[in-house]
């Protein structure tokens, strides 16, 4: 462990500590640190109509999945990509300013610095026929093609259900790790 980790997990728990959180739940959870991405480019607007950012290769691997859903037939789109550190930390105390408990608001947002969004290869991916990030989008042909193709452009699912981590059923969350070989 060298001493820039040390600063970013000491960051982590900071934040966790401030949020009223055991700081050391990372630990407990097993919960892999994730940094901010360094280099990002666009890959077009998210439903919030926004612009979204994800690594070249991430980029390159989702134009390519995108193109061959399509051709396919089925559309996939984006819901969200790239997020830093302080955008997670927004997310967590919105819902928390909502009521909702904070056990609960973290098995469904990973604290800040352990979100696969920060690393910038992480993907919310969605379908025209269901509405963003429920589970119901495992029941679309969108993701029926993901559960058969994702793999050969590098995606895996990160949190099927009964996950080891205890977050939340995330049929729609995708995680570029590279492509082994040939597809
Ligand atoms: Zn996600």
């Amino acid at each position: 462990m060298n001493a820039s980790h040390d600063i970013y997990l000491h960051r982590i728990h900071a934040a966790l500590k401030k949020l009223g959180a055991d700081p050391l739940l990372v630990e407990q959870r097993r919960l892999p640190v994730h940094r901010e991405a360094q280099t990002l480019t666009p890959i077009g607007l998210g439903t919030d109509g926004r612009d979204k950012f994800a690594t070249p290769a991430t980029a390159r691997a989702w134009a390519a999945m995108q193109n061959a859903a399509w051709a396919d037939g089925v559309a996939l789109i984006l819901h969200s990509a790239y997020r830093g550190f302080d955008y997670q930390l927004k997310l967590i105390t919105a819902k928390l300013a909502r009521g909702m408990p904070l056990d609960e608001v973290l098995r469904i947002n990973a604290p800040a610095g352990c979100s696969e969004h920060h690393s910038g290869r992480a993907l919310d991916i969605g379908s025209p026929d269901t509405p963003p990030l429920e589970e119901s989008f495992e029941e679309t042909p969108a993701f029926a093609w993901l559960a058969e193709r994702a793999t050969g452009f590098g995606f895996r699912l990160s949190f099927p259900r009964d996950n080891r981590y205890r977050f939340l059923y995330e049929p729609w969350h995708w995680y570029f790790r590279g492509v082994r070989g040939p597809r």
